[in-house]
């Protein structure tokens, strides 16, 4: 008997150590506990609700997690046809743009092959490799051919072009020039870049002359958004500089060895800011005035009429005439990097080949 209720207390003991075992989630029931579930990405990207994804990016999901077929988040968004507003959600996000999957496929690819225009122009917006090829050495264009949609609009001679380049990564492609049919300058000194004695400092645009570019440039001239994107400053009450006013900015300017940013500001004159897919920043100045219905928050559309061309901001348009109006624009990456910094003039002309189009270039340089 005495036997038996040692057996039976031993068996007590056991259990209870191996329900507070269990109960802490310690060997050997290490795992049993369950964690909170993290949020499920992809089935945030296929919810209709838009506010889907950015509720599970901020429970924590895993932004680089993989579906069961290998495919990226940005990859199943586009596979589910999501808005571009999810495409720009991810990417903000820091979803990897060229990631691919096992044969080789980016989500540019996918939407090439099986997306919309829409979808495809907004990946090559952001800086997706138009260039990568997949395990049988197709681009996107070759997987565009078997898509009507894509194979018949515009983006597709584009992906064409792109695909028989250099690719520079860390800018976008398929932007249109901000005039419409110009071409870029042909004059180096119009080109992001340039030395700006007159200011002790650098110009960081390409600037749009009547007679260096393939259309005529006059006061007033419209002036398009280079790709879609959200309108971030708008300057509908610009005042102009007095001489007295842009005088002194001019001797601010020179007292150091570049231009102050605030001196620079005033001198870009009147200004439409757009943010655009990838976190790139599209700036418009010497503007004469800001396009009906374009202010900050205003979603535009490529093409879209955003302005019009003037001089404000320079020395002109300071003794009150119309003369010299020309567009500049700015293509910035971050709030450091414009397009064309640091490059020799034959490296911008061919990174304004890869934004721009071919069609861009000057047919002759000077
Ligand atoms: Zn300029």
């Amino acid at each position: 008997m005495a036997g038996m209720r040692i057996v039976v207390a031993l068996l007590v003991v056991l259990l209870l150590v191996a329900g507070g075992l269990w109960a802490l989630g310690l060997p050997p029931f290490k795992g049993r506990t369950r964690e909170p579930a993290k949020p499920d990405l992809f089935a945030a990207i296929a919810s209709p609700d838009p506010g889907a994804v950015t509720a599970a990016l901020e429970g924590g999901a895993d932004m680089h997690a993989r579906d069961l077929s290998g495919y990226t988040a940005l990859m199943v968004a586009v596979r589910e046809s999501a808005p571009t507003t999810v495409l720009d959600t991810l990417l903000a996000a820091g979803a990897a743009l060229d990631d691919v999957t096992e044969n080789g496929s980016s989500a540019l690819m996918l939407a090439a092959a099986a997306g919309t225009p829409a979808q495809v122009i907004h990946l090559m917006n952001a800086g997706a490799d138009p260039t990568l090829r997949d395990t049988e050495g197709r681009n996107a264009a070759d997987l565009a051919r078997q898509n009507a949609a894509v194979r018949t609009s515009g983006v597709f001679p584009r992906l064409q072009e792109l695909g028989a380049r250099p690719f520079v990564r860390g800018w976008p492609s398929g932007y249109v020039v901000p005039v419409e049919h110009a071409t870029i300058s042909s004059r180096r000194s119009h080109l992001p870049g340039a030395l700006r004695a007159y200011r002790n400092g650098y110009h960081e645009g390409f600037d749009f002359y009547n007679g260096t570019v393939s259309v005529s440039i006059g006061y007033g001239t419209p002036i398009v958004a280079v790709a879609d994107g959200v309108v971030i400053r708008a300057d509908k009450d610009y005042v102009e500089n007095s001489q007295a006013e842009y005088d002194a900015l001019i001797a601010e300017a020179l007292r150091g060895l570049d231009t102050p940013p605030e001196v620079l500001d005033r001198l870009r004159g009147r200004q439409v800011w757009i943010h655009h897919a990838g976190g790139f920043v599209t700036r418009y100045a010497h503007l004469a005035a800001v396009a009906e219905g374009v202010a900050v928050g205003s979603v535009v559309r490529q093409g879209d009429v955003i302005a019009t061309t003037g001089n404000s901001g320079t020395a002109e348009a300071a003794q009150g005439t119309q003369d010299d109006p020309h567009p500049h624009v700015e293509v910035w990456r971050d709030e450091t990097t414009f397009l064309g910094a640091a490059l020799e003039p034959e490296e911008i002309w061919s990174l304004a080949a890869q934004v721009f189009g071919v069609a861009a270039l000057p047919p002759f340089h000077d």
